[in-house]
Formats: C-alpha cells, sequence, structure tokens
C-alpha cells in the first residue's frame, strides 16, 4: 500500500492540485493522510475542506483549523496570521465547520502515530531539535510519528542517540531500521526557503518514506489572495518559501 502524507495545506489550492497531480504521476496512493493546517493563510479555503474530506482518510486539526472556527485563542498568533485565520473562518459553511470541529488531535494507524504539532503538544508545539524529539519519543506507542505545523521537511532517527536530517526531493528513509519522528513539510506555505510544495509518500511494502518537492503556479495564489485582501507579507513569503 502506498500513503501519501499531506501537511499544512493552508487554504491553497494552486499547491494542492499540484501535489495530487504529481502523485497521480507517480503511481498515486491507496491513501492519503493529513496532518492538519487546512486553513488559514491561504485564498481557497472551501475548495481545500472539500479534496481533504473527498480524499483523506485519515485527517487531524491543526492549530489554524481550530482558529478558524474559534476553538482556539488567536492573541498568540502575529497580526497577518490572526487576520488571515479570522478571513478564512468568516468563509465557512457550518457544515464545514462541524467537520473541523470533529478532527480528533492526534489519530493511530498501524506503525504510526499522526499530529499536527508533536506527540506531547499536539497543537503548539514545534518539534525542531533533536533535543524536542526526544523529549517526544514516549509520548506516542507506535514505532512512527507523524507531525506537521514547522513547514519545513525533517526528520529524526532514533539510534543510540538521536540523528537529525533536512531531506531534499528524493530522500528515502528505510522505516524498518529505525524509529522516526518525520515532518514531510508543508504543502501551501513551505518555509525552508524552497517555495515548492512538500509532501511525502510511504510505501508499506517497500517500508520506505520519500520526501517529494512539487513547483505549481504561485503567483496564481498570490493574485486570489490580494484579490480577497489577505495580508502582503502572507503572499509574498510564498515566493521565497518562507
Ligand atoms: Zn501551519
Amino acid at each position: 500500500m502506498r500513503y501519501a502524507i499531506l501537511a499544512d495545506i493552508h487554504a491553497n489550492l494552486t499547491a494542492l492540485q499540484a501535489v495530487l497531480a504529481d502523485l497521480e504521476k507517480q503511481g498515486g496512493a491507496d491513501e492519503v493522510w493529513c496532518l492538519g493546517d487546512t486553513l488559514g493563510y491561504g485564498p481557497d479555503p472551501h475548495e481545500c475542506l472539500e479534496i481533504v474530506r473527498v480524499r483523506c482518510s485519515l485527517c487531524v486539526a491543526g492549530n489554524h483549523d481550530l482558529a478558524a472556527i474559534g476553538k482556539l485563542d488567536i492573541s498568540t498568533f502575529n497580526q497577518d496570521a490572526a487576520r488571515a485565520a479570522r478571513w478564512n473562518g468568516n468563509q465557512l459553511t457550518q457544515d464545514e465547520i462541524s467537520f473541523l470541529a470533529g478532527l480528533p488531535l492526534k489519530v493511530e494507524k498501524g506503525d504510526f502515530t499522526l499530529v499536527h504539532g508533536s506527540p506531547r503538544e499536539p497543537v503548539w508545539e514545534y518539534i525542531m531539535s533533536a533535543r524536542e524529539a526526544e523529549e517526544n519519543l514516549t509520548y506516542f506507542k507506535t514505532c512512527h510519528c507523524l507531525v506537521g505545523h514547522s513547514h519545513a521537511p525533517i526528520y529524526f532517527k532514533f539510534g543510540e542517540s538521536c540523528s537529525t536530517g533536512k531531506p531534499s526531493a528524493g530522500t528515502e528513509l528505510k522505516l524498518a531500521d529505525y524509529r522516526y519522528i518525520v515532518n514531510p513539510g508543508g504543502v501551501g506555505q513551505p518555509r525552508d526557503s524552497d517555495p515548492r510544495a512538500a509532501y511525502a509518500v510511504y510505501d508499506s511494502e517497500a517500508g520506505t518514506l520519500v520526501f517529494q518537492r512539487v513547483s505549481y503556479d504561485i503567483s496564481a495564489v498570490q493574485t486570489r489572495m490580494q484579490k480577497a485582501g489577505l495580508p502582503l507579507w502572507l503572499s509574498e513569503r510564498l515566493s521565497y518559501g518562507q
């Protein structure tokens, strides 16, 4: 079985469509998993939610999803993020709000635990360092854990100590050999200085997870963001992958 792992779509339909088209080109996936933050920042909340609801067999809630439906205090968001969260929230139908309100914070499936931030604190914590990864190791029971939230592809491999890797497109992990915490990177707002949409594919037969990058029409998204009156910095940062 092949599983596509998507995180931080952030209402960016063009990036999401490019990822799904790229996935099909590579043979598709039996299931698509979503690590949260389908909403926030971007201009296409309805379209992204619709695709996630149809395509994703597993989906957890992210901080921006909860912010958009008023289930999370956005006073800690920066001004631009808060504005975009309110804008996204204002677009939602009652049905979409109910869907988001029903999303779990943590899901276990086979060898994986899925969360948005971290298994210790699924909504808010970023796992950016080996120390943070090691501290989280006792908070999930499965072999591996999949996280999003930082929008940067990274993996933590637990051997005798924890080693960290910053993967590029095509980097392959052999998951059978060690325990891992893996972040596939962000679909809709990458922040590792590479503006291409990021995702990963897990192949259960081969036991491999491969990181993927795909270009998309960033200017089309920026035009829609400007039309919607979303903050300029949020559209500009897409060009830089920041
Ligand atoms: Zn995010």
